[in-house]
């Protein structure tokens, strides 16, 4: 990769850039269609796939994370892309690893709060995997807000010439965000999990009368969360979009987000109110 990569750099041609974990479903495949685009006819589209170890606490679902590498590639290719990366853990972590890139600010609540060091492992690999493939230009999608957020800050800080873009959500048609993580949820808790939507739309809802207190309307809607007999709510934010600073009243733009368990699957939303 680092080869063409460094061709690519010669040649001047441009390159867009999707890191994923693979499990790709239609909310990674319209990064790449949007990489595509942004690419166009002259441009290559690289996407990465590799579940990153380092973003991974102890407990979670490294070991059972879904992959399914044949068909990620032929769903990569279908939706416009050139060059499917996907590196192995020795290449990415050779023994001896010692570096890490940490952003200390907008990863401090919310994710970065419930899952220490994910967020070091996000930056770090993305890093890394900004160096390898050399883009101009690089795809996120809104359903990590944070983590987009703490991308591009990082980009900024670091001086990596790469801009960020951040594509919408892709939902189901009942509104729960396509994740990866979905598959591991049988059909009970499929239904529970669109609770997170949901409170979400409820939000949403009371904003767009007025402004309410943060305070109440997490109230209202840790109720609404514990109506579903195998969800447990681990936060609820409401924040400013630009500083992810919490906010003490909502307001129709103010950014809610929030993360649930369903049974033993962590799921995770956000939207603009
Ligand atoms: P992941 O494979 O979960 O690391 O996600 C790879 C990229 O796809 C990240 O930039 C995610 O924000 C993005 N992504 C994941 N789910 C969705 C979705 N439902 N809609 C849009 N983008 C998504």
């Amino acid at each position: 990769m680092q080869r063409l990569a460094r061709h690519w750099q010669r040649t001047g041609t441009p390159v867009v850039f999707v890191p994923t974990m693979g499990a790709l479903h239609r909310g990674h495949l319209s990064l790449v269609q949007k990489a595509r685009k942004c690419a166009g006819r002259k441009g290559r589209v690289v996407v990465s796939i590799y579940v990153n170890p380092t973003q991974f606490g102890p407990g979670e679902d490294l070991a059972k994370y879904p992959r399914d590498l044949k068909r990620d590639k032929k769903l990569c290719g279908e939706a416009g892309a050139d060059v499917v990366f996907v590196p192995a853990t020795r290449e990415m972590y050779p023994a001896g690893f010692s570096t890490w890139v940490a952003e200390e600010t907008l990863a401090r609540g919310m994710e970065g709060a419930s899952r220490p060091a994910h967020f070091r492992g996000v930056t770090t690999v993305v890093a890394k995997l900004f160096q390898i493939v050399l883009p101009g230009v690089a795809v996120f999608g809104a359903k990590d807000f944070q983590q987009s957020a703490i991308i591009r800050r990082m980009a900024r800080d670091l001086n990596f010439p790469v801009k960020i873009i951040v594509a919408p959500t892709v939902r189901e048609a009942d509104g729960l965000a396509m994740s990866s993580r979905n598959n591991y949820l049988p059909p009970a808790q499929r239904r529970q999990a669109t609770v997170l939507w949901r409170a979400i739309q409820k939000a949403r809802n009371r904003a767009a009368k007025g402004r309410v207190s943060a305070a109440a309307m997490k109230l209202q809607l840790r109720r609404l969360i514990a109506l579903e007999p195998e969800a447990r709510l681990d936060y609820i934010a409401f924040y400013d979009p630009n500083t992810l600073q919490p906010a003490r009243e909502i307001r129709k733009g103010t950014q809610i987000a929030l993360a649930v368990f369903i049974g033993n699957t962590r799921l995770i939303d956000n939207a603009k109110l």
